[in-house]
């Protein structure tokens, strides 16, 4: 890692090819049941080389995430009007960070915000043990009847680790700051909280280059101690997390083309 390269000072629309890569560790505190019928936030998965493992989709830990965001950034009245998911404005924290599709937000507007944060599978450390799977009837939800379909229903235990390595592309302190809060905000898994259980998120440490060097699939079987991270420590973000909120807002304010 390059002692040169830091955080950058500003946004701007264009990339510059920095990447911050931060390794976290996701802990299931309660029992998970999977049911593979619906669509959960936890699933099991064979890989040749790391045999079965539990992971979470990207893409369901990215909603979840972005959820956490825009609550937290209306409770500091910004982006109020901005909701999932075809309700985005394309002009707060929030889209900017996560992205939006301009022709299908709310705001109908003629540009598209690529994300910033990029994700992969997060994978869980070691091997599935002690499966106990047993295939039972699904039940259908309206009449409470159990039909033809077989669903397999699966448990997740508790204290099940999880990988993450979660990139943000051209990081500046502000935005740092906003997903690192909001890494250790995450305390519950699943789209219904009643059905999924509590967690805890640890964060290892970063690294932060001109490129993607790191991966869960890469360290899922390996000490992430060896990974040769730098304390989240070491970045002296700012304190305070309305003010990081509100100085992306400003500067997106003049960035992206006025409101039509
Ligand atoms: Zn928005």
């Amino acid at each position: 890692m390059s002692k040169n390269i830091s955080l950058l000072k500003d946004i701007q629309i264009l990339s510059r090819g920095l990447y911050l890569q931060i390794v976290f560790k996701v802990k299931l505190l309660d029992d998970a049941i999977i049911r593979s019928n619906e669509p959960e936030e936890v699933l099991s998965y064979h890989y040749e080389t790391l045999g079965n493992r539990f992971i979470i989709p990207w893409r369901k830990f990215k909603g979840k995430f972005r959820r956490l965001v825009m609550e937290q950034q209306r409770n500091f009245g910004i982006g109020t009007d901005c909701a999932l998911k075809d309700k985005l404005c394309m002009r707060c924290p929030a889209c900017f960070l996560f992205g939006g599709t301009g022709e299908t937000s709310k705001a109908k507007v003629n540009y598209n915000l690529l994300s910033r944060v990029l994700g992969e599978t997060l994978i869980s450390i070691g091997e599935m043990k002690d499966i106990s799977s047993y295939t039972a009837n699904a039940v259908d939800e309206e009449d409470l009847t159990t039909g033809q379909a077989l669903m397999t229903i699966l448990k997740v235990p508790a204290e099940t680790k999880f990988l993450g390595i979660l990139t943000l592309r051209d990081p500046t302190p502000e935005i740092t700051k906003i997903i690192i809060d909001n890494l250790s905000r995450l305390t519950r898994l699943g789209a219904s909280t009643r059905e999924w259980g509590r967690c805890k998120t640890d964060i290892f440490g970063y690294r932060l280059e001109d490129r993607e060097t790191l991966s869960a699939y890469d360290w899922a079987n390996r000490e992430v101690k060896d990974a040769r991270l730098a304390p989240i420590e070491a970045l002296n973000l700012p304190k305070e997390i309305d003010i990081c909120y509100a100085k992306i807002n400003k500067a997106l304010s003049s960035m992206l083309p006025p409101k039509g």
